[in-house]
């Protein structure tokens, strides 16, 4: 039996021999990058698009991190590292990791990886056995839910509401408990609602967490971005022996916009650390060793490129902020961190003749407006959309006045 796909080159017949496995019957593509593409060709076509779809800080990855991987292909270390990265690297993570957060942790703890998005999916690999439960509440990162499913566990959603911030409520948390439950996933600054937790909310997480004795795995890669001074709390810092059930996710992507790059990494129990070295020397053999040289110059050299930049992110939330709240009927969060409006539009999706999910309403932006946006339903929230102001302000003042035209 022939298989047939209706695409324009290549060969486009398969067998069925090579039928896909049944893991992937489920496995929805990444909506933030499938978009981003898409405005990508759009682009490349001739077409004015403003892409506010993909989250990746749009400054260069400053001179001296990128001299850094020049010097390391000129100085030979383009061979195989260590499975769970170069010594140095895990050590000027841990390094970073302490003096920024107060809890010491040693480089038997820390596993780099091909990028946070890697690191998640070898910790769910990890730990998840066919069936355990995973809270992660909504709105939630578009990754979470396929990576959890992809390693047999079982997502489990929990709501959260626009009036609270979006934030987790400790009684719906734990209300979601089950016996199946084996931890719980938290992003604070928050992909996609650029909310950040507050320490009293945060211990009133992990005091249920530690009741019902479950693991944390702690999103921290917006850690270094957030504004108006507001502090970011490392999750494993608020209980004493909090660290040995939680796992922090960073990376170099966005604190020092190195999303090509590819450098992620977990800190975690050293026993949990060498399982994913393990997994991970099977699975790619190592990090980038390129990369991880330039990664150490960007955790070890001048950290001034990382404050420039969150005050440039901070002075474009002022402004989208501002005129977002201008448009009848829409609503945001209080955005303390990261570089993502979530804005909802469920005023505009109940007028009639109009689009009637977010998915359409995005569509509609895109074809009428030329403008790339990615809809809430992608992050288990529908009714709201997400925009990236990780782009100048000429761009996004434009793709506002073109959201707010649409929105009539
Ligand atoms: N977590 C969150 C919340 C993110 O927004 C991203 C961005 N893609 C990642 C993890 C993964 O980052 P990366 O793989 O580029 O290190
Ligand atoms: N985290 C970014 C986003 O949400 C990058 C895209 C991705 O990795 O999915 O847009």
């Amino acid at each position: 039996m022939r298989l047939k796909s209706k695409g324009k080159t290549g060969s486009m017949e398969q067998t069925a021999c090579l039928q896909l496995a049944a893991r992937m019957a489920s496995l929805e593509p990444s909506a933030t990058l499938a978009m981003a593409a898409r405005a990508g060709a759009m682009k490349a076509a001739g077409v004015d698009v403003i892409d506010l779809s993909v989250g990746e800080p749009d400054f260069p990855t400053p001179p001296h991190i990128c001299r850094a991987g020049e010097a390391a292909i000129a100085a030979g270390k383009t061979k195989y590292t260590p499975a769970a990265g170069i010594p140095a690297l895990r050590e000027a993570v841990a390094a970073d990791y302490s003096r920024r957060s107060g809890l010491a942790v040693t480089a038997a703890q820390v596993t780099v990886s091909n990028g946070a998005k890697h690191s998640l999916h070898n910790l769910f690999t990890t730990l998840i056995n066919e069936g355990d439960e995973v809270i992660v509440p909504t709105p939630y990162w578009v990754s979470y839910a396929e990576l959890i499913k992809l390693a047999g566990g079982r997502p489990v959603l929990v709501e959260t509401a626009i009036e609270e911030d979006f934030k987790l409520q400790p009684a719906a948390f734990e209300a979601a408990i089950t016996p199946q439950t084996r931890m719980l996933l938290l992003c604070s600054p928050s992909n996609p609602t650029g909310v950040v937790y507050t320490r009293a909310e945060l211990e009133a997480i992990a005091d249920i967490a530690i009741k019902a004795d479950l693991a944390v795995i702690s999103d921290e890669i917006y850690d270094q971005l957030v504004f108006d001074g507001r502090e970011s709390v490392s999750f494993p810092t608020l209980r004493p022996g909090l660290e040995a059930r939680s796992i922090v996710v960073a990376g170099v992507s966005k604190t020092y916009s190195m999303t090509g790059w590819r450098i992620g990494w977990t800190i975690s129990p050293a026993p949990l650390a060498k399982a994913m070295g393990s997994l991970q020397s099977q699975e790619t053999s190592n990090p980038c060793s390129v990369s991880q040289h330039a990664a150490i110059e960007a955790l070890t050299g001048p950290q001034d490129c990382v404050a420039q930049m969150r005050d440039a992110f901070q002075v474009r939330r002022d402004l989208v902020v501002e005129r977002l709240r201008q448009m009848p009927g829409v609503k945001i969060p209080d955005i303390g961190g990261a570089f993502y409006a979530f804005f909802d539009i469920r005023d505009a999706l109940s007028r009639a003749g109009g689009p009637d999910t977010s998915v359409a309403w995005c569509e509609q932006l895109l074809e009428k407006e030329q403008v790339a946006t990615v809809a809430g339903s992608a992050f288990g929230a529908e009714g709201f959309v997400r925009m990236s102001f990780a782009a100048s302000a000429e761009k996004l003042q434009a793709g506002l006045e073109r959201i707010a035209r649409f929105l009539g």
